[in-house]
């Protein structure tokens, strides 16, 4: 696909957006910047809906997120369902139902472990960000200034600000035209990256106490229990970016942080500095996502799992 105009048709009436589960910036960037421009760009749907399980609050200023639905119909067939940001098909989650009932299915993303679950996959595991495809799939002229605010938001949270290693001149190169819509692009990275509650903060400093250090110094590993999380007064959506700081520390390869979701079933979230391909590691978990940052749901104590991660990681490691 070249323009996202190419699966747009008359006989499109209706269409429903949707992301992932626990969906992050980019993902609410990706769908809200999607509905915003298909309301314009395809006159002919009269119905375009658009679903997000969750929106955390510093992601609310978004244009869109407002009429995103939580919930879907059931029995609804639209025309066309479009995900964004999601690897494989358990993660479209919540909208599951649509996408199985759909006439047509398309799916945009940049997963190196993209499964190619849809009809249509338009995959660019080069990308930044979902939302750094989308702004290459749009027609220039219809990105108006609250498009570009998504797009940006979306860009700005994969990338860490244009720090990782996704980041490449096109990803730059689209920032800037995104930035000459007009956008307040300071105030979008200090609300929706750099910003944090005091709680927020605190269970950073929690975790980063609790860190230990593994194979020589190349690893370091954390973890945090429902019941640490309930005593910090913070839930899963508040860990963002924790296991990004982890990565930061001198010497580490890989940073492994694992939260309990349920009880001794724990999620974790991988980063890689250089060499280890951590979607690769994921996958042993039947987990996913990219070279330098991807996550895995394992079960057990924290303990357990972090010994079942480091079975699997001491193979990727010089020892
Ligand atoms: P995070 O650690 O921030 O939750 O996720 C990092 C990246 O890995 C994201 O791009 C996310 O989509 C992907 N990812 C996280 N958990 C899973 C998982 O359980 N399965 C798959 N396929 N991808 C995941
Ligand atoms: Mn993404």
């Amino acid at each position: 696909m070249k323009k996202i105009g190419e699966i747009l048709s008359e006989e499109i009436r209706s269409i429903a957006i949707a992301g992932h589960i626990n969906p992050d910036g980019d993902c609410i960037g990706s769908c809200t910047a999607l509905y915003g421009y298909l309301k314009k760009a395809c006159p002919a749907a009269r119905e375009i809906d658009l679903y997000l399980e969750t929106v955390p609050h510093e992601l609310r200023f978004l244009k869109g997120v407002d009429e995103a639905k939580s919930s879907v119909p059931e029995n609804k067939v639209y025309d066309l369902v479009i995900v964004c940001d999601v690897s494989s098909y358990e993660r479209i989650a919540v909208a599951i139902p649509l996408f199985d009932l759909a006439k047509k299915t398309v799916s945009i993303d940049h997963h190196i472990s993209n499964a190619n679950f849809a009809e249509i996959n338009h995959v660019e595991p080069d990308a930044s960000s979902c939302a750094e495809v989308l702004t290459g799939l749009f027609d220039p002229d219809l990105i108006d200034e609250k498009i570009a605010e998504s797009l940006y938001t979306g860009i700005i949270n994969d990338s860490g600000v244009f720090q990782y290693q996704n980041t490449s001149p096109d990803t730059m190169r689209k920032a800037a035209f995104l930035m000459e819509k007009g956008i307040d692009f300071s105030r979008i990275i200090e609300d929706s990256f750099n910003k944090k509650t005091f709680a927020q903060n605190r269970v950073l400093g929690y975790v980063l106490m609790k860190a230990e250090l593994a194979f020589g110094g190349q690893c370091i590993v954390s973890s945090l229990t429902t019941e640490e999380m309930d005593r910090c007064g913070v839930t899963r959506q508040d860990l963002d970016g924790i296991v990004s700081r982890m990565r930061f520390t001198e010497g580490v390869e890989v940073a492994v942080f694992a939260y309990e979701t349920d009880e001794n079933v724990f999620k974790l979230s991988l980063r890689s500095k250089e060499r280890v391909n951590v979607s690769d590691v994921a996958a042993h978990f039947g987990g996913g996502g990219h070279v330098r940052a991807a996550g895995c749901t394992i079960a057990g104590s924290a303990g357990e799992v972090l010994d079942k991660m480091a079975d699997v990681l001491k193979g990727y490691l010089s020892l």
